[in-house]
């Protein structure tokens, strides 16, 4: 019988955010492949864990992976675990996941810290929908379409970013998100722990030397893209109203019916604002 491949969260900071289960499991697997062997191996001398470590990064992932599942057809259970948090999201993993689904091997999660889910909950912003975009591109147009899509966001949105972007990262929302609230989630659970709230702007002029990890949490667009569009054709007069349906393609009878539709009266009364 194949083994199990356990999913196994760790401290994103404070060495104490981890689950009496995951220890347990750590310590009863065969292996445990981790993103950085070195920095695993503090987490285990601190809980005094002793088992073979693999390296498992983003780099030799596709490699890695034929022999780990090798291994788990072989009957061993393996853990797999990154530097923080939990592991697959931006984080190694997603390969590992797919190919043991595929070759039907139980995947199980051990829950425990994930960077994104603490920022959210301490954001004060709507935690109802949100929206992960993870690390935001570097190449100018794939970075150019993230930014218009964050613009547009009516759900809250959460970035992760790497200690040296996060100035110019918070440069390039400023263009965008106008007064909306942003929080910055710097050093979660660590000595440090901080969390500056503000428009991009008020927090760019008190934030201008950066250290440590952080999140950028920002309120969702408040105004939807339909409810836009609505105001927009409200305030058109019904010829207006006409070209602007026509020039997407719409025949003269749909067009009737549609500014009927819109403006709440029937094809009848659209009639005879033309007729006259
Ligand atoms: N898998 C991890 C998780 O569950 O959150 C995330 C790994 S990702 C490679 C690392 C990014 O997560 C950092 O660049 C930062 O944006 C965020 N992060 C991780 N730990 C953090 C912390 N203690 N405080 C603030 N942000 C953190």
């Amino acid at each position: 019988m194949s083994g199990i491949l356990y999913l196994v969260a760790t401290p994103i900071g404070n060495l104490e955010d981890i689950t009496f289960r995951a220890i347990k499991i750590l310590k009863e697997v065969d292996l445990i492949a981790a993103e950085d062997t070195r920095h695993t191996l503090k987490l285990l001398n601190h809980y005094e864990i002793t088992k073979p470590l693999i390296s498992y990064h983003r780099h030799n992932e596709d490699i890695k992976v034929e022999g780990l599942i090798e291994k788990l057809k072989e009957g061993k259970n393996i853990a797999l675990v990154s530097d923080a948090g939990t592991p697959v999201i931006s984080d190694p993993g997603e390969v590992i996941v797919k190919v043991a689904i595929e070759e039907n091997i139980q995947v199980v999660p051990i829950p425990g810290a994930c960077a994104l889910i603490n920022a959210l909950i301490t954001s004060g912003l709507d935690t109802k929908e949100f929206s992960f975009y993870g690390f935001i591109s570097i190449n100018k147009k794939l970075r150019k379409e993230k930014l218009e899509e964050i613009k547009k966001e009516n759900r809250t949105i959460i970035l992760y970013e790497a200690p040296h972007k996060i100035l110019s990262t918070l440069n390039d929302l400023e263009s965008i998100l106008e007064s909306r609230k942003v929080i910055v989630a710097r050093e979660l659970t660590k000595i440090h722990e901080e969390f500056i709230r503000g428009t991009v702007t008020e927090i760019l002029e008190k934030y201008k030397e950066p250290k440590g990890e952080h999140i950028i949490i920002i309120e969702g667009n408040p105004i939807k893209q339909d409810t836009d569009e609505k105001q927009k054709i409200n305030e058109m007069t019904v010829e207006e109203h006409y070209k602007y349906y026509e020039k997407q393609g719409f025949s003269k009878n749909e067009i009737i019916k549609k500014i009927a539709k819109d403006k709440g009266v029937t094809k009848n009364e659209i009639y005879q604002i033309f007729i006259k």
